[in-house]
């Protein structure tokens, strides 16, 4: 087993001070994998410490240099491809083709976004109309980058390559179910020639290092991704020190799928949900079919869900789904799929155990619900498991009603033939994002949450101004 016990402080590896044992898991075993150190307040310390000596220096470098520092960030990025895909595959389960193509490419796509909107972006500028004021953007300072484990470059590349190109210093605490892959980050930034002190990594839970962080007087933002719970506990721990606290949390997306589909709409959605085992905050776990179309595409869903989506462990290649991060996830997910049969809805695929043949590893079976009512707890609670709800709508109005009817305001996606009915049903919806037919978004479109899904965006422009504070200079010109 491998021993990964250092962290990444002021641009040296170093013991931990703090530190106690941890053991990774691999879920598609359930054997430990490696061991890391969980740190400690003196950690912590030490951490935001280096984050703040390095910052009055790192803050005052043109965008230009920080530029070419992403730019090299991202060619070591991915000269480390193949290592990031088997720490990802490892420690959090996703197959390894999926960790190769979808993973690990995640994180060099956001930085060339940022490199490409940190090129136009006006650090400083007169204002519209105002000449004798200027409005400047200026890096917020010190950043707490706290990560999960479910798309772990996306994640961390999201809050990294805003950093780099705001002027802030950074502490990253990454998931503990997922550090391996985190710690070959800090290999690159130190290839890349990143300055000691801007960037940092402490292993730690959410309890230690996590909570730390958050109520540091010396960190002046916490950027963080996970569950809503999480980020309850985070907001309420950085008001004491009234810090900006930006929040990318869960989602329940609604799939409004209107008769006038285009004939893929119904498998693309299934699909989507069971991508990464149903792990990803965006996933369209509510789909929302018009009476007109509705038994079909139950029976579509089920024969997607049987027969076109495979499960098994993630060191094997191939298009297969992996197992679940690990055994609290494996139970919950248990638990809620056996909520919805006690909650009376049908069955259609999947259930609760293990698929035939996988007797060890949190292996899930993907799972279709039909007649699913929207007050059920399985159409309201954020599962992240491969498991789907069915539900028939019959207008336009009901589908819009049924979609924001939920605590969440992540993703929705509409599917209709229909341009005037998608602008006319995009608009209404109360999430950050919608999306049309099977539309990616943009490289640099803003990503994040209305509602109990986050209060921030990440990516692009908007993702570089929220790590910064925005200065007027009036009086300009003397
Ligand atoms: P989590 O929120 O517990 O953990 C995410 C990160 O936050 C980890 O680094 C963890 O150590 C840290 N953390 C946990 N509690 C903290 C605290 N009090 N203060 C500071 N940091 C803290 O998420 P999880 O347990 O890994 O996953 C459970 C649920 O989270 C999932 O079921 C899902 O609903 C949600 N989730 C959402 C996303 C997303 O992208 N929106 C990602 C992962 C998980």
């Amino acid at each position: 087993m491998q021993e990964y016990r250092n962290f990444y402080i002021g641009g040296q590896w170093v013991a931990p001070r703090a530190g106690t044992d941890h053991h990774v898991i691999n879920p598609s075993t359930e054997e430990p994998c490696a061991v890391i150190s969980l740190g400690g307040q003196a950690d912590t310390d030490a951490a935001v410490a280096a984050a703040k000596a390095a910052l009055p220096a790192w803050m005052n470098t043109s965008p230009a240099d920080r530029i070419a520092i992403l730019e090299r960030i991202c060619t070591e990025y991915v000269k480390r491809h193949e290592d990031l895909a088997q720490a990802t595959s490892m420690e959090m389960g996703a197959p390894i083709d999926m960790a190769r193509q979808q993973q690990v490419t995640s994180g060099d796509w956001h930085f060339e976004g940022f490199i490409k909107a940190a090129k136009s972006f006006e650090f400083e500028r007169v204002m519209d109309g105002e000449d004798n004021d200027v409005l400047r953007y200026e890096p917020i300072g010190v950043v707490a980058m706290i990560t999960p484990w479910n798309w772990p470059q996306n994640q961390i590349a999201l809050k990294l390559g805003a950093a780099i190109a705001s002027g802030c210093t950074m502490i990253l605490k990454p998931s503990e179910e997922s550090p391996i892959n985190a710690m070959i980050f800090a290999e690159v930034m130190e290839a890349a020639g990143v300055p000691a002190g801007v960037f940092n990594l402490i292993n730690g839970d959410g309890v230690g290092v996590g909570t730390q962080l958050t109520a540091h007087r010396d960190v002046d933002m916490v950027s963080f991704t996970g569950s809503s719970r999480a980020g309850t506990l985070i907001s309420k721990n950085a008001a004491d020190t009234l810090k900006r606290v930006h929040l990318e949390l869960g989602g329940k997306g609604a799939n409004i799928i209107f008769a006038d589909a285009d004939d893929k709409a119904v498998k693309r959605g299934v699909l989507s949900v069971m991508n990464n085992s149903g792990q990803s905050c965006n996933a369209p776990t509510r789909m929302l079919v018009e009476r007109a179309r509705y038994d079909a595409a139950v029976q579509e869903a089920a024969q997607v869900a049987t027969s076109i989506v495979s499960v098994g462990p993630s060191d094997q290649e191939g298009r297969h789904i992996g197992p679940v991060v690990n055994q609290t996830q494996y139970e919950k997910i248990q638990a809620m799929i056996q909520t919805g049969i006690d909650e009376g809805a049908r069955l259609v695929a999947g259930g609760t155990g293990r698929p035939d043949g996988l007797n060890q590893g949190f292996f899930v079976k993907p799972t279709v619900f039909a007649d699913v009512r929207n007050d059920m707890a399985i159409a309201q609670q954020e599962i992240f498991g491969p498991v789907l709800s069915i539900l028939p709508f019959d207008t336009e109005e009901d589908a819009v009603h049924m979609a924001n009817d939920t605590v969440y305001g992540l993703t929705n996606y509409v599917q209709t033939s229909d341009v005037e009915k998608l602008r006319r049903v995009a608009r209404q919806m109360r999430s950050g994002m919608v999306q049309a037919n099977g539309a990616s978004r943009a490289q640099t479109a803003p990503f994040g949450g209305m509602k109990q899904s986050g209060n921030g965006r990440e990516g692009g422009k908007t993702g570089i101004e929220e790590f910064c504070e925005l200065k007027v200079m009036s009086g300009w010109n003397g």
